[in-house]
């Protein structure tokens, strides 16, 4: 039995997804964690406390527990206004691993800040370390420009993070390459092992019975994104892409065309609330601008069981963000039998195969989108066939079982790296007190 500390600062794997700060990353923990349990590891997941009530160890599941650190405010707090709390988060988990004995054999730490703990803790308890960023700060910059609200240490803590750790999980080959390229880290210490998709929550279901389900027309043709509501995920430009595929469908005389919607899902709240998430307002009036005003559905965040209905509803998915580190959506469309149009970035050139699951388009042109969804929208038995080929890609490519796997045995190879420098260290040591 292998005892694996887990650290993620801001991403609590309990936490409802779908808000600001809530997304993929939670998500990978609750999943990676499960596998590994269930295949005898002991984890603990280290994660600052949030909230001024309740325990400080949750008993999640056999195997899991959720431990809460107090480290800054007890409330929520954006996640690029919490690196000032990081000493107090580390040496918190340093006092409950002295207070209730904790001993583990290697540290799995969860994006930059977390990186920066873990190498501190190695730093005390000599413990080996696995890290894996989930996004990288230079590529953040590259494409947010003024938008980035990263602390200005954070390239400074990337770097430092990747020489004190072991080893780095990068989550695409786009990763893996930003990593030795723009970071000049070392190939070997990269090792690529794909993020998955939970293809039982994540199952095809018949499109009428989920459209009755969630509550929408029949007849329509449904497009649906599914994700934060960030400036980076560009559902504006989604929602213009959209305004173009209505103009295509309308100059179409040929065809007798049902009515297009655009269904949202995702934001701070169940119901969908523009003072709660001010991106919904901004979306809204793109539209109304773009006469396509009816044709938005904004249906608030939903939890994981119920997003396969979404997906389902829909004839295709779409994600155009401007850059993307890896992005689960696209997959659970993908898992749900759907084809899935993304931006050619990041994650999303490894996840869609183009012209068979779906397709690339490049992010920022709602005119490529439009033209996509134009052709989708007229040969429906193509969108059938990339829905059949997306289910089977996910299923032979992107698993959480796979994943956790080739987790384990990154976590193993380190662990005997680990104990072979001891041995060579006491060897070392030992032949030079002979002498
Ligand atoms: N998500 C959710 N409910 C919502 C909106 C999103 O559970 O209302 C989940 C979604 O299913 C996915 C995750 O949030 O698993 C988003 O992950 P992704 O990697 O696509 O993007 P990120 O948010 O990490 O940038």
């Amino acid at each position: 039995m292998r005892r694996i500390a887990f650290l993620s600062e801001h991403a609590n794997p309990l936490a409802a997804r779908g808000g600001a700060d809530a997304g993929g990353q939670n998500v990978y923990i609750s999943e990676l964690c499960q596998q590994l349990a269930q295949r005898g590891y002991q984890i603990d997941v280290f994660t600052r406390r949030d909230t001024p009530d309740g325990p400080e160890i949750v008993n999640w599941l056999p195997g899991i527990r959720v431990i809460s650190i107090q480290a800054g405010p007890t409330a929520v707090c954006p996640k690029d206004s919490i690196w000032p709390f990081m000493h107090e988060f580390m040496m918190g988990i340093l006092a409950f691993l002295t207070r209730e004995r904790c001993q583990y054999e290697l540290i799995h730490s969860n994006f930059w800040m977390s990186g920066w703990v873990a190498v501190e803790l190695k730093r005390r308890l000599a413990l080996p370390v696995a890290h894996i960023f989930h996004a990288m700060g230079k590529t953040k910059q590259r494409n947010q420009g003024a938008l980035d609200s990263s602390p200005a240490e954070r390239l400074e803590i990337e770097q430092y993070v990747i020489n004190g750790v072991d080893r780095i999980i990068a989550q695409c080959p786009e990763e893996q390459r930003e990593l030795i390229e723009d970071y000049g880290t070392p190939a070997h210490k990269v090792a690529v092992i794909p993020s998955a998709v939970n293809s039982t929550i994540f199952s095809p279901v018949d499109r009428q019975q989920a459209r009755q389900t969630i509550g929408v027309d029949g007849d329509d043709f449904i497009i649906v994104y599914v994700g934060r509501l960030l400036p980076r995920k560009d559902v504006r430009n989604v929602v213009r892409g959209v305004a173009q595929l209505v103009e295509h469908v309308r100059h179409d005389t040929q065809h007798m065309y049902p009515s297009i919607k655009l269904l949202i899902v995702g934001g701070e709240t169940d119901v969908p609330s523009p003072s709660h998430t001010p991106e919904i307002a901004v979306l809204q009036k793109i539209a109304d601008d773009l006469h396509i005003g009816d044709a938005l559905r904004f249906i608030g965040k939903r939890q994981q069981e119920m997003l396969r209905y979404y997906y389902s509803a829909g004839n295709v998915v779409v994600t155009t963000p401007w850059y993307e580190p890896f992005g689960l959506t696209p997959l659970e469309g993908m898992a749900c039998g759907r084809p899935v149009i993304g931006s050619a970035v990041g994650g999303i050139t490894y996840t869609i195969a183009d012209g068979i699951t779906g397709f690339h388009v490049p992010p920022k042109e709602p005119a490529a989108l439009a033209r996509k969804l134009f052709q989708l929208f007229q040969q429906p038995s193509l969108a059938i066939q990339m829905g059949h080929a997306a289910r089977q890609r996910v299923e032979q490519l992107f698993s959480w079982p796979i994943t956790a796997l080739r987790t384990g045995e990154l976590y193993n190879e380190v662990l005997s790296e680990t104990q072979v420098s001891q041995t060579s260290q006491s060897i070392n040591t030992n032949s030079k007190k002979e002498f």
